[in-house]
């Protein structure tokens, strides 16, 4: 029989439920199965993460990869956590990426300044260093035979600058990190409703516009989100995220020339993507009331954030 792979979407129930995920990719019967992790969440998800393994009869030990596609904490920063609890696995990401996991002493430190000490702790706990021997770069196009199949590591920009995503042959499938959008399972009710997130601080749209034409022409049949799970149809996904990125692009363009700065210009671009959304909404019958209102409010927020930030940037230096 043909190798089959199993992947599993856990929920690691951060900020909200049905929020923020990882997988678990295993194969082989579970007294000889070798599994792999793509993505950890935050250091608070590892008994998740374990509970995964045991569900499927299967030890630390068996524990070959852990992936991240790119360092943001709600990605990444469980990966020590994780590394020490698998004491088989070895770490791949991109290279840019994997000296922030050897060393993550400016990780840390950005993120306290944005967030202060306690709800630094609060959201991510404690992210500690990962050997070196256990870590390795993975180069743009690089391929890795692994449990009856090929994990194909690509380079993609947009998001951010130290961002990969994975391509599982076995699977037929990608984990896209942040590179092709956000999708809640609660805001498909009446219909697609896919994103981009355009967070600080290397947001660029056309960049981010290609790595989601490179993912939709990947091969591959189904795209897994870390926010949040499975997708399908990744073509009609593909034509949702362009035109977002349009308005994105069109925005930030406007940002460059604003008169505003700082927060006056991150409130100028939140009323804006939101006046945008809502039309969006509207216009292709979503229905959100309050409640999704709600649950998008927070990367609306970041994602205006991201774009005023891509503008000074821009200022300073045009790109
Ligand atoms: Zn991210």
């Amino acid at each position: 029989m043909a190798a089959k792979r199993l992947i599993d979407i856990i929920d690691c129930d951060y900020l909200h439920p049905g929020f923020a995920g990882a997988f678990l990719l295993v194969e082989g019967p579970a007294a000889t199965a070798r599994a792999a992790f793509v993505e950890t969440n935050t250091a608070h998800s590892l008994p998740k993460l374990l509970a995964a393994l045991a569900r499927r009869g299967l030890r630390p030990e068996q524990v070959e990869l852990v992936i991240i596609t790119h360092v943001h904490l709600d990605h990444a920063g469980g990966a020590a956590a994780l590394m020490r609890a698998c004491p088989n696995a070895t770490l791949l990401g991109h290279p840019r990426a994997t000296p922030h996991m050897i060393d993550p002493s400016k990780l840390v430190a950005s993120a306290r300044k944005v967030y202060g000490e306690e709800a630094f702790v609060k959201l991510y706990g404690e992210i500690g260093a990962i050997a070196e021997a256990r870590v390795r770069a993975m180069q743009d196009g690089e391929e890795l035979g692994w449990g009856g199949g090929t994990l194909k590591f690509t380079h993609v920009r947009g998001h951010a600058n130290h961002h990969l995503v994975v391509e599982d042959s076995l699977a037929r499938a990608v984990f896209t990190g942040d590179a092709f959008g956000l999708r809640y399972p609660a805001l498909q009710s009446r219909g697609l409703f896919i994103f981009p997130s355009t967070s600080p601080t290397d947001f660029d749209p056309r960049e981010a516009q290609a790595s989601v034409r490179k993912i939709a022409r990947s091969g591959a049949s189904r795209a897994y989100l870390t926010h949040f799970g499975a997708l399908e149809g990744l073509a009609e996904a593909e034509e949702q995220l362009l035109a977002h990125l349009d308005f994105s692009e069109k925005l930030l363009e406007e940002a460059v020339r604003s008169p505003f700065s700082g927060s006056e210009l991150e409130a100028d671009c939140e009323r804006k993507l939101r006046e945008y959304y809502r039309d969006f909404s509207e216009s292709h019958g979503l229905g959100f009331g309050d409640a999704e209102w709600e649950l998008l409010g927070l990367d609306l927020e970041l994602n205006a954030q991201g774009i005023a930030f891509a503008a000074q940037k821009r200022r300073v230096k045009p790109a």
